[in-house]
């Protein structure tokens, strides 16, 4: 029989998330906004009650958490602060090419740690000139008796000031596109390594974005993952897993816009009545309400699929696309229910709002997530 519901452990799960995002983060959520200070403390916190670096191997240490379990914990912690949500996720965007690639020295030396200790990682792909077109990158890493040498610069990189270490995806073979692509480890603190100032963005402002630059940076070939020319499927195979969680951070989000616009309108008159009375704000709340249901269960199916070792990339993509654009619609929403109240930074609508935008851009656009279910139903 289908299932639509948690088993115990799973709830068990969801609820602590919930009870610490909602006791923990949301009261904090305001001011990590206003600062846009990176959340350590909340990280360390996520960190004591094994909800951080989740995905780490049980053969290193690690929980071993499935993509459905990390779900539901995403879910949560969106609930309370995306933009430290996001900062908890980019170490699983980093981490996932790792375990894809079965480096087994590698677990041991960069994973392990991040079991016992709030370490952070990255996930070093996109480019100045190259974000949704992976294959444009320029980073090259090259050869030298046995060491890789590597030169470039990647943008946008999430985490990167707090790393310890960083997933880079390089050209070894520049002329032969994306099979010529190839995954490496960089311990942030190699020689040639520089971080960029941290960039003032429009939303999720306590997660912090930078540009990494390379430049002849020496790198061990035990730092290599897989072989060369594998680095392309391993960069994307991990959307695989980070897509589903991504999608999960959105419905919370949504949700949490959602209580904060039905909280409002029953408390804001208008003509005499609550304006939770009016046909037009209801209907407002009840599409709020069927899409964040209905984005749920596609990241529960996507979840499902991977974790029962079915591909799953349409249901990813599938998930990411309506979670993303459902989750700028609800919070969009929730600022017109608050009228004018929700245009100001007193009331949590418009950064909830803020927030929303990059989840159509960042891990795949929204155009690039259509692209992909279109190519896997029409083979283009
Ligand atoms: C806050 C933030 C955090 C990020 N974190 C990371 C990170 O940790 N690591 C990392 O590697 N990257 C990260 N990124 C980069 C992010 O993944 C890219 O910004 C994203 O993939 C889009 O790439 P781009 O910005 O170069 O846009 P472009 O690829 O230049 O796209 C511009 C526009 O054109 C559209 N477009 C492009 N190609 C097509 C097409 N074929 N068909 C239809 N439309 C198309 C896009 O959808 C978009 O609307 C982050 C970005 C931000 C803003």
């Amino acid at each position: 029989m289908a299932m639509f519901d948690l088993n115990e452990t799973q709830k068990q799960l969801y609820e602590m998330a919930k009870d610490f995002s909602n006791k923990e983060v949301w009261p904090k959520a305001k001011e990590l906004d206003e600062t846009a200070k990176f959340p350590m403390d909340l990280l360390k916190k996520t960190h004591e009650l094994g909800m951080l670096n989740a995905f780490v191997p049980e053969e290193v240490g690690g929980l071993g958490l499935e993509t459905f379990g990390h779900c539901l914990i995403s879910e949560a912690l969106a609930m309370g602060s995306a933009g430290f949500c996001t900062a908890a996720l980019a170490n699983d965007l980093a981490s996932v090419p790792v375990i894809l690639s079965e480096n087994k020295l590698v677990w041991k030396e960069f994973l392990a740690p991040m079991v016992d200790e709030c370490l952070m990682a990255s996930y070093c792909v996109t480019e100045p000139g190259a974000g949704s077109d992976v294959a444009g990158i320029k980073t090259t890493a090259k050869k030298v008796k046995d060491k890789y040498v590597i030169n470039g610069s990647k943008m946008w990189i999430t985490n990167a000031n707090y790393a310890n270490w960083f997933f880079v995806l390089a050209k070894t073979d520049p002329a032969a596109g994306h099979k010529g692509m190839t995954g490496f480890v960089v311990p942030a603190k190699t020689p040639g390594v520089t971080i960029g100032r941290k960039e003032d963005n429009m939303g999720q402002r306590c997660s912090d974005t930078r540009g990494v630059t390379f430049d002849n940076v020496e790198i061990p070939e035990k730092y290599l993952l897989g072989k060369e020319g594998d680095g392309f499927k391993l960069a994307m195979g991990a959307f695989d897993r980070t897509r589903p969680a991504v999608a999960a951070q959105c419905v919370g989000l949504s949700q949490r816009a959602m209580m904060c616009a039905i909280d409002y309108a029953k408390q804001r008159s208008a003509f005499g009545k609550v304006i939770s009375e009016n046909q037009g704000i209801s209907f407002m709340i009840a599409e709020m309400a069927r899409d964040i249901e209905a984005a749920r269960l596609l990241v529960w199916k996507a979840g499902v699929e991977v974790d029962e070792g079915r591909k799953n990339t349409y249901f990813a993509s599938l998930a990411k696309m309506f979670a993303a654009d459902a989750c700028m619609r609800i919070t969009t929403d929730a600022v017109q229910i608050f009228g004018g109240y929700g245009y100001n930074k007193e009331y949590p609508v418009e950064m909830l709002m803020r927030d929303a935008k990059i989840f159509q851009i960042f891990e795949g656009t929204s155009q690039i997530q259509r692209l992909i279910v279109g190519r896997l139903l029409l083979g283009n």
